[in-house]
């Protein structure tokens, strides 16, 4: 067993903490603000290679293990949630969809702008009705021809309005239940039918678009099935399960944003003259938030270390997204703790950790769900 990161992971983490210093974070408070899409900031991770990590080159992307992924992703989640989110449904879901389960042509078309960072990918499986009970779902793909039209409607899709490649799923044996559910690559400017209904208003991930999609007779050309018919469902949890380590990464960097701004504040910040890290109540605050931040990167890389492995993950993927949601907004509530009344405002960035990090506990599976399915885990032992 070996707990160090190997020299490449170190300079990759180390290349895009430099990068978030220099980029990301003086533009986070105006993106937080704003709640615009940073495309220029996306394209300046494009060129790093930020936006395709752990895609082999053939397709575009940088070759990079999951670990080094995992810390790339929390070291953008540290400068700034939205675009730790725009980045892991990005690469995580989009991405892995089409790498995992798509024909060598449709990785080359439709990965490879992806991982490349020239185009943006979506994911979108949530509906109205269809939360976490996916097999609810009402948008139906019925077979036409030599390919499928789409009707219904997607909710809370991240990336939704901006993506050039979405991989959808939908009903096309809509009374089979989990087996009755297909997925498909869905081009937005392409194929008509495909309506960005509208973006949510959010308490925080702020510059990652969350999109309301419909899709009205949106014609599907046979080419754009990914898999075999029915095999969607089984698509999306195999997908999700991967995409819970980068949301763990992503807990995991607002942690460390909240811990360090808590540390330099409570060292700065003088009462009954002396600074108030000089009080064990506070000095206990900053032990318990470093000691969950570190376990929560222990799951984070034991769930990694087994993916690259090739072993089950999905108790333990489940696990480190779970802890590292419950941690990230802990961390982030204490941080505000620490900072006393300027926490509560705007002119500290801690608020802004503790909205993002609430979202980690909702999406890739609530921890209700994620609860349920490390219970049937471990009680399957
Ligand atoms: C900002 C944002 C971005 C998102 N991005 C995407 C995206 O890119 N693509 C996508 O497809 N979806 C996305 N989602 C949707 C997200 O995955 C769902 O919101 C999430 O799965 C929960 O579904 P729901 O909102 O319908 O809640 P519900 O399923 O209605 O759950 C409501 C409550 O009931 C609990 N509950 C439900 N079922 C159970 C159960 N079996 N046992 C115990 N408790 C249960 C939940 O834990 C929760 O507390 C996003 C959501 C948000 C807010």
């Amino acid at each position: 067993m070996d707990f160090a990161l190997t020299t490449e992971q170190k300079q990759i983490r180390d290349m895009v903490g430099e990068f978030v210093d220099e980029e990301i974070v003086p533009r986070a408070g105006e993106i937080d603000e704003e709640d615009e899409f940073p495309r220029d900031i996306v394209e300046q991770m494009a060129e790093l290679g930020l936006m395709g990590m752990p895609f082999p080159e053939e397709y575009g992307g940088a070759d990079l293990d999951y670990h080094s992924y995992a810390l790339g992703l929390s070291e953008i989640a540290r400068g700034s949630g939205g675009l730790g989110t725009v980045v892991a449904a990005h690469i995580s879901l989009a991405g892995n969809m089409l790498y995992a389960f798509g024909d060598e042509e449709q990785k080359r078309e439709y990965l490879t702008p992806l991982a490349a960072g020239e185009e943006i990918g979506a994911f979108a499986l949530s509906e109205a009705g269809a939360g976490s009970d996916v097999p609810a779902m009402e948008t139906e793909a019925t077979r036409e021809g030599d390919g499928y039209v789409v009707n219904g409607g997607k909710l809370w899709i991240s990336n939704g309005s901006v993506a050039d490649t979405v991989t959808l799923f939908a009903m096309t044996d809509p009374g089979a239940g989990n087996e009755g559910i297909s997925s498909f690559v869905v081009r937005p400017e392409e194929d008509d039918g495909f309506v960005v209904e509208g973006i949510e208003h959010k308490l925080g991930d702020k510059g990652c678009p969350t999109a309301e999609l419909r899709f009205d007779d949106m014609y599907l050309p046979e080419d754009r099935l990914l898999g075999e018919e029915g095999d969607g469902f089984v698509q999306a949890l195999k997908t999700l399960n991967g995409g819970r380590i980068t949301i763990a990464a992503r807990g995991v960097g607002i942690a460390r944003a909240a811990l360090e701004d808590a540390a330099a504040y409570a060292t700065q910040r003088e009462q009954f003259d002396g600074p108030i890290s000089q009080f064990q109540a506070i000095q206990h605050k900053i032990a318990d938030m470093d000691t969950k931040l570190q376990a929560a990167e222990l799951l984070m890389h034991k769930a990694a270390d087994l993916k690259i492995r090739g072993e089950p993950f999905v108790k333990e993927a489940a696990q480190a997204k779970l802890y590292a949601s419950e941690v990230s907004r802990e961390v982030a509530n204490e941080a505000i703790q620490i900072h006393g009344g300027y926490g509560y405002t705007t002119d500290f960035p801690v608020e802004r950790y503790y909205r993002d990090a609430k979202l980690n506990e909702i999406y890739e599976g609530t921890s209700e769900v994620l609860r349920n399915t490390i219970a049937d885990q471990v009680l399957d032992e």
